[in-house]
């Protein structure tokens, strides 16, 4: 789950990292009043959107004044703004954060991730920060500093200490350095994050060192131990698709492509999509319906993959181990008589109960395409998919 640039540095400033004074609004004139509260002279206006890249796409604005801040903030509220991050559709805008604007002398790239090669959080830094940082780390990979964390032992300071100085952090921000740096791991593990991002942290003109942005994404299978952060859920920033599938317990991801698939198992799941890509289609979603698919569960399955429009195909692959392949195949059936399926469905089920799945779908009288292996299931499913098209493509030069 990701969570916003201000909630990010609420949970940050908790574990003392230092931030910029702000305050949130959801309308242009709550920025402005926010921003007489805050005092000072100079605010930045900043769009509240799950994505990086605001700056570049105008969602970052610097402001001098009350009418520049309702101005700002009235062009962002309602928009869809998009970004290198969010794909053409955008994010929408429906929050913005006014801060007190910071006297920047420098700007650092800080990033904590989990490194799947070292299975160890890692620390990526670099001392040109800001807005360029994927084109610098392509230009000038090795001006990125690097630091793997020792779980037993966690951070140390002098691992800190030894980032400020490859940084060229002079020697008076150091221990501000060595605080921000703590905190941010000590964030990232006590809250189960997978990445805490700070880009940039800033050193000002007065010597301090501050977060000016922050962004956060932590574990969805690991929120329940935190039911604060859960709270911080926005669904207006999620992909609908996926937001509903999680709300119904199943595991999700939307693509683009127009075959849908409803497999049991994550493994399974992508060597099916990997199979649809072999035989020359593209998958329209990654979903796992799990272990104990009741009838109930694979109907729901169907739902959620007809409510993407781009899906013009549907393959169902069961390896039923703790499944039952009668159970798959009676879901199947409830679901293609309750809703209204037009779309070639192929089934391929394998394990427990194999024949009396076989003899459920047969018996149903539905237009079901079964077949027998995995390869079968995605040839089938791609021709049906062509054959479908091309319908389309006549029906449109008929009109
Ligand atoms: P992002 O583009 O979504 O990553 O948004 P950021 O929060 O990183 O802001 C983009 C850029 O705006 C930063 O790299 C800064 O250069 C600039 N910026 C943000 N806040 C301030 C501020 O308080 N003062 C000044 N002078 N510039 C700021
Ligand atoms: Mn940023």
């Amino acid at each position: 789950m990701d969570i916003h640039e201000y909630q990010a540095k609420e949970v940050l400033a908790r574990f003392g990292v230092a931030v910029p004074d702000g305050a949130l609004a959801y309308s242009p004139e709550q920025a402005a009043y926010r921003a007489r509260e805050l005092g000072g002279e100079r605010w930045v206006v900043k769009a509240q959107v799950h994505a990086g890249g605001r700056g570049k796409a105008g969602g970052v604005k610097v402001c001098d004044s009350d009418s520049e801040i309702h101005a700002a903030s009235e062009a962002m509220f309602g928009m869809r703004l998009v970004t290198h991050q969010t794909g053409p559709q955008g994010k929408g805008v429906y929050r913005v954060y006014v801060e007190g604007a910071v006297p920047i002398a420098r700007e650092i790239y800080l990033g904590l991730v989990l490194d799947r090669s070292s299975q160890r959080v890692m620390i990526v830094a670099s001392a040109e920060g800001g807005m360029e940082i994927e084109e610098i780390s392509a230009r000038k990979p090795d001006s990125i500093v690097r630091a793997v964390v020792e779980p037993a032992v966690g951070l140390r300071d002098f691992q800190c200490r030894q980032i400020a100085f490859k940084l060229g952090i002079e020697a008076g921000m150091v221990q501000q350095m060595v605080r921000t740096l703590q905190g941010c791991y000590r964030a990232f593990t006590e809250l189960d994050a997978t990445m805490v991002e700070v880009n940039p942290l800033v050193l000002t003109e007065d010597h301090r060192v501050i977060a000016l942005d922050a962004k956060m994404t932590l574990d969805d299978n690991a929120l329940f131990r935190h039911p604060q952060i859960s709270e911080l859920r926005d669904k207006s920033q999620e992909d609908p698709r996926e937001s509903r599938a999680s709300d119904r317990g199943l595991n999700y991801v939307g693509l683009d492509g127009n075959i849908g698939c409803i497999v049991n198992g994550a493994g399974l799941a992508m060597a099916t999509m990997d199979t649809i890509k072999l035989a020359g289609g593209e998958p329209a979603n990654f979903l796992d319906i799990g272990g104990g698919a009741t009838p109930e569960r694979v109907a729901k399955a169907f739902r959620l993959v007809l409510s993407d429009k781009n899906v013009q195909a549907i393959l169902v692959n069961i390896f039923a181990g703790i499944n039952r392949c009668d159970w798959v195949a009676e879901g199947v059936v409830q679901a293609m008589r309750d809703i209204e399926i037009d779309l070639p469905v192929i089934v391929r089920l394998a394990g427990t109960n194999v024949e009396e799945g076989q003899k459920i779908l047969a018996k149903s009288g539905l237009p079901i395409i079964r077949a027998k292996t995995l390869n079968e299931a995605a040839n089938r499913a791609v021709e049906a998919w062509r054959n479908d098209a091309s319908h389309d493509v006549t029906m449109r030069a008929a009109l």
